[in-house]
């Protein structure tokens, strides 16, 4: 579809700066000697899933057993669902783990035992440790707890315990790219601190998985961890320049919106891209929170991103753009602008049907 066929809210695609930011970070991790097995859950698509494919990448993180399904239909076999066991899947789990490698995580009793009951075939089974961000996982600190499960895995002999997993999503608040190397090197201590304790108890081969788009951007030395999990960084987007992760050219993915309304004496235009589009989430800039904003194209490429005329504020499909005087002029009801989304997983996984 061209330019001109757009007629409402739709995602563009850089696939140069895709592929670039593919070839990158597959590069920094074979250059570190640590395994890539990006997350899948940001694009949602087995094109893009090609360009990785194009990078030598053989093994994917996705966050649903749909997802998972959705790949292994497309000819991935080694799979890791870096997402809660959900033990009302079990099914789901069960076909999966019979047709691919599987991989998923636990940081609890209760799911350990659904695993053995439901799953006759082998399956990798990850233990979630929380290394800071708080979401899920059990605590590192608490290696009680995380050698008991490991021990209940080992007793069943298709439960296959691969090591540990934690997810650095509290780098997403930090700012500039010494506050997120000081994330990394915290969380992987504290990886290798259970991992001693699991040693010393006597398991012998405990693999270390990690990795978010801020730390793996950022961070050079992955200080001895096995895998990396990094997915957002395949298009980038306007959180992860304020983190500090990326720049604005390396961007690969907007949002086209059509305008609906314009306003000239309040300075605002109306677009047709609202939160169904580009979802709800946003940062604050300059003290006003922000849900994306517009970006200067030469064709797919980002050329600039205008911050002083940012998405002040989104109902379902309405979008309230601020928009400075010179663009203002040049602006008409029809025109298409690009968003540079705030959270790209999120827009693309809205807009991608
Ligand atoms: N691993 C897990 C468990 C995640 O939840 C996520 C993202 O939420 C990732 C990896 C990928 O991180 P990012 O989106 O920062 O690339």
């Amino acid at each position: 579809m061209g330019i001109c066929d757009i007629q409402r809210p739709t995602l563009v695609i850089n696939e140069g700066q895709a592929r670039a930011n593919i070839q990158r970070m597959a590069d920094k991790a074979r250059y570190a000697g640590v395994h890539f097995r990006p997350h899948f859950k940001t694009h949602q698509s087995a094109e893009v899933g090609q360009w990785f494919r194009d990078c030598g990448v053989t093994s994917i993180t996705v966050s649903s057993c749909s997802m998972a399904n959705y790949f292994a239909d497309h000819g991935w076999s080694d799979i890791t669902i870096a997402f809660p066991l959900n033990v009302r899947e079990m099914d789901d789990i069960h076909d999966l783990a019979s047709r691919i490698d599987l991989g998923v995580l636990i940081d609890n009793p209760d799911a350990a035992s659904a695993l053995a009951a439901s799953i006759a075939t082998s399956i990798q089974v990850w233990i979630k440790v929380d290394t800071g961000y708080g979401r899920s996982g059990i605590l590192c600190d608490n290696t009680q707890q995380i050698t008991q499960l490991a021990k209940q895995l080992e007793q069943v002999d298709h439960l296959k315990f691969k090591g540990l997993l934690t997810h650095n999503g509290h780098a997403y608040h930090m700012q500039g790219h010494e506050a997120i190397r000081k994330i990394y090197a915290e969380s992987t201590q504290r990886l290798h601190s259970v991992r001693a304790v699991l040693l010393n108890e006597g398991f012998d081969t405990i693999e270390l998985s990690t990795g978010d788009t801020p730390c793996c951007s950022v961070v050079d030395n992955f200080l001895d961890v096995d895998e990396i999990r990094p997915g957002n960084f395949v298009f980038y987007d306007l959180m992860q320049t304020v983190i500090g992760s990326c720049s604005d050219d390396q961007i690969a993915a907007v949002v086209a919106c059509p305008v609906v309304g314009m306003y000239p004496e309040r300075e605002e235009i109306i677009i047709y891209g609202g939160a169904v589009h580009l979802s709800k989430d946003n940062i604050e800039m300059d003290g006003n929170r922000v849900f994306g904003c517009l970006a200067e194209m030469k064709g797919t490429s980002i050329s600039s991103i205008r911050r002083d005329a940012p998405v002040v504020s989104l109902s379902q499909e309405h979008g309230t753009v601020h928009i400075p005087k010179d663009i203002m002029k040049s602006l008409h009801i029809g025109d298409l602008v690009h968003v540079v989304p705030v959270h790209s997983c999120l827009a693309v996984s809205c807009l991608r049907f």
